[in-house]
């Protein structure tokens, strides 16, 4: 394709006002000008207003209007979208936001782009020296705090033409209002930043004169371009984003202890604003585009800018309806302010969906399959209730359920153990999958224990918990269920709570802790304690494990305290006799590959073991803190071991503890 160069004529331009125009107005004005730029020839138009303002939606139904069918993506991320129509013509949709240098836009690629039949250019004012437009458009969007609210949008253009397009407008429906000052001849290229400040100007004039002093609508612009002055605003030190099939987090942190929020969630399609005050864009906020990552699963677009002069707004367009959560946490280890925004899918994902697709194909059981798929589809069973979800959730006969059944899950295990009365060999009557939960431990915000060289506990324990899933889903009659199978976080009591939505029959947390002496090394295998820890050392350990959901992120609400209630309401006595005997057949494998750093099982009040009818250990594989074994669990060699003296301590126990031969739910 040929670059052309567009040679403006000087002409005379006129304005046409939409006022309070909403949504539908929007879509209905793109079709109308879509027909209109196409019917005139109209080859460049610019598209101006402020984040959130409605620009992409625009130009959705002005590409509709031309043929284009199928998914229309934002180009704020590949800042050129490209469209061939049916009659062969070429469009371009583009996205100056994200342009650094404003001369960018001549580079090789953007200059064809703009030499398309038709080139759609959102941020103009990004791009300096671009031709004049044929038709500029501005939207104004005076009540910004509502997203739904009226916009009012000025289109300018060649005075010729303003009679045709008011006429084409009120066939369509809208209300067209010409303004009658011209907004004076437009001259060849002209800088575009003195063109935006002056077209502000106009608007504020606008203003005044149409509703009368005291309006607000004229000023929103350019205050838009101020920079903070507030003595409150502070800057983003970091930004974090986690996505994970659970949810996405945006992790924001900072050094204003009084930042305030706003935010609103918007369907058709979905959408949340997040206005954030006391904060300034900067260089860090601004990472937060490229952070997001293209195939997240919750957002799809992201954009974010400093919409007044203490507030920056984010607006996330998003994949599917979500539930979101915002909130701030104080300053907490390696951490300063902290505010999150998390992107929860409206209805929870079920754990039993993810036990299906963790589950290699070969090894589906196509009736366990059908069941669960019953279950999520509401034909039986009960819901599985996020307990980071508000208890209107369901949150109470779910919770009831599970209560009903972990009871009568817990009473018959005991007698199956080799003390039990029926026997250690006692065949089950129906053969069924023991299902093993794994656990790695941290994720996410939470790092877990760094070691010397930087090794990350998070990841670590991962990778071990994978090659220990490979291994125990190899085991006839023996499948494993990662509560967390990604680096983002999972709160303590969300993994209990996922490991009995699967009806795991074990429970293994897989950590490698550290110590405050480099010298302390060796693996231990702790259970949980009614009465007190087994020693100090475990007491310590239990409480580093338990700050977890501290530094991790959660927020306090009414439904975690539900079910942590659940939980307490429940004896454990049984549990910890059976956890006691799994514990020390994992103990005894262990001690093949590495040195144990106590000769017995250790017991200690660990969150994470608080399932009242799975019996649960926690096993630290090594001492991170220690350069030797830091050295070691990098290694993949021992990290395979490690996989493997788990999965015979487990496989130990289920010969010798068979579960029992019980209808259960799936
Ligand atoms: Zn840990």
């Amino acid at each position: 394709m040929g670059i052309q160069i567009r040679h403006a004529m000087i002409v005379d331009r006129q304005t046409i006002r939409f006022n309070a125009i909403d949504l539908q107005g929007l879509q209905l004005l793109g079709n109308c000008l879509g027909h209109f730029a196409r019917d005139h020839g109209l080859r460049l138009v610019t598209l101006s207003g402020q984040l959130g303002a409605g620009k992409t939606s625009l130009v959705r139904s002005w590409l509709t209007a031309l043929g284009v069918s199928g998914r229309i993506k934002s180009p704020s991320f590949s800042v050129v979208e490209s469209y061939q129509l049916d009659d062969g013509s070429q469009v371009a949709h583009c996205d100056f936001y994200r342009l650094d240098d404003p001369l960018a836009w001549q580079a090789a690629g953007l200059r064809d782009a703009l030499a398309s039949d038709l080139a759609l250019v959102e941020w103009p004012a990004k791009a300096q020296g671009l031709p004049t437009a044929d038709l500029s458009l501005t939207i104004d969007w005076s009540q910004a705090n509502d997203p739904e609210g009226p916009r009012d949008i000025r289109v300018s253009l060649a005075t010729p033409l303003c009679n045709e397009l008011m006429q084409v407008a009120q066939k369509a429906g809208l209300s067209p209002q010409r303004c009658d000052a011209p907004s004076g001849p437009t001259d060849q290229p002209v800088d575009p930043h003195k063109r935006a400040s002056m077209g502000g100007l106009v608007q504020a004039v606008g203003a005044v004169s149409a509703v009368g002093a005291g309006s607000a609508s004229g000023l929103l612009s350019l205050s838009f371009v101020l920079v903070p002055t507030d003595a409150q605003a502070t800057a983003v030190t970091a930004v974090r984003v986690w996505p994970s099939k659970d949810y996405t987090r945006i992790s924001i942190e900072h050094d204003n202890a009084k930042l305030g929020f706003y935010t609103q969630t918007l369907q058709n399609p979905p959408r949340l604003f997040v206005d954030i005050s006391g904060v300034r864009l900067n260089d860090k906020l601004k990472t937060l585009l490229a952070s997001v990552k293209p195939d997240d699963p919750y957002i799809s677009q992201l954009r974010v800018g400093q919409y007044k002069p203490d507030v920056v707004r984010i607006v996330f367009d998003l994949r599917t309806d979500i539930k979101p959560q915002v909130f701030t946490l104080k300053p907490v280890a390696q951490y300063r302010h902290r505010l999150v925004i998390d992107l929860y899918p409206k209805i929870a994902r079920d754990p039993l969906l993810a036990l299906l697709e963790q589950v290699d194909e070969s090894r589906r059981d196509p009736a366990e399959a059908a069941r669960i798929q019953d279950i999520l589809s509401g034909k039986t069973g009960p819901s599985f209730t996020d307990p980071s979800q508000t208890p209107t959730d369901q949150a109470k006969p779910s919770d009831q359920t599970a209560q009903a059944d972990s009871k009568d899950k817990a009473a018959p295990r005991v007698p199956s153990g080799p003390s039990g009365p029926s026997g250690p060999k006692k065949e089950p009557a129906t053969k069924r999958l023991v299902t093993i939960a794994l656990d790695p431990g941290h994720g996410g915000e939470d790092p877990g224990a760094i070691g010397k060289r930087g090794t990350r506990e998070k990841e670590v324990v991962l990778r071990i918990a994978r090659l220990l899933k490979r291994k125990i889903d190899q085991q006839p009659g023996m499948r494993a269920y990662l509560t967390r199978d990604g680096d983002y976080f999972v709160p303590l009591g969300r993994r209990v709570a996922k490991a009995r939505r699967v009806k795991a029959d074990l429970f293994v947390s897989i950590h490698a802790d550290a110590w405050v002496s480099p010298r302390a090394r060796g693996s231990s295998v702790y259970v949980l304690s009614e009465r007190g820890a087994s020693s100090t050392a475990a007491r310590w350990m239990a409480k580093k494990e338990n700050s977890s959901d501290e530094i991790g992120g959660v927020r306090i609400g009414a439904a975690d305290e539900d079910v942590a209630q659940v939980l307490l309401d429940m004896s454990t006595t049984a549990q910890i006799r059976d956890s006691l005997k799994l514990a020390s057949f994992v103990l005894d494998q262990v001690q093949t590959i590495n040195r144990l750093h106590k000769q017995q099982v250790e017991q200690a009040g660990f969150a994470v073991l608080k399932a009242p009818d799975i019996p649960s250990i926690l096993v630290e594989t090594a001492f991170i803190s220690n350069p030797e074994e830091e050295r070691r669990l990098r290694d993949a060699n021992y990290q395979d071991q490690m996989a493997e003296a788990l999965m015979r301590g487990i496989k130990a126990y289920v010969d010798k503890n068979p579960p029992l031969a019980k209808s259960r739910m799936m």
